[in-house]
């Protein structure tokens, strides 16, 4: 992994969770990104060059949604940068790790992403995330 990247938190009401975590950090969202594909609709924060990433549904059925429903608001994921994303889910599909996509799909802030299934790492749930090349 390059760097700890972002680090991911549930919430109820992305408009409500701007306003406190801008209170708590001292400065503003920076931007607001819908992932239609992933039902979620997400917002970050940059503190010291490590990002922090809210998530709202936008639907029932989102991952998000289903989130909080089983445990609440509150840390989601940690997200690792890492370079050639195929090669690293290959070397840690073989090292025991499930993945829970078998490809990198589209997520936002132009990255492309996959989740390790909490359940291989000590249920943190861990997304790998690799900028899009232009
Ligand atoms: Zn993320």
């Amino acid at each position: 992994m390059e760097k700890l990247e972002h680090i991911g938190i549930a919430v109820k009401n992305l408009e409500k969770s701007n306003k406190l975590f801008a209170k708590l950090l001292g400065k503003e969202h920076y931007k607001i990104e819908d992932v239609p594909l992933e039902g979620v609709r997400t917002s970050f924060f940059d503190v010291g060059g490590l990002k922090i990433e809210l998530l709202e549904a936008t639907r029932a059925d989102s991952p998000i949604a289903n989130f909080i429903e089983k445990r609440g608001e509150g840390l989601h994921h940690l997200a690792f940068a890492v370079e050639k994303i195929e090669d690293k889910m290959e070397a840690l599909a073989a090292d025991g790790f499930h993945l829970l996509a078998d490809k990198p799909k589209s997520g936002a802030d132009n990255k492309m992403i996959v989740f390790l299934h909490p359940k291989a790492t000590n249920h943190v749930l861990v997304e790998l995330c690799e900028e899009k090349k232009a």
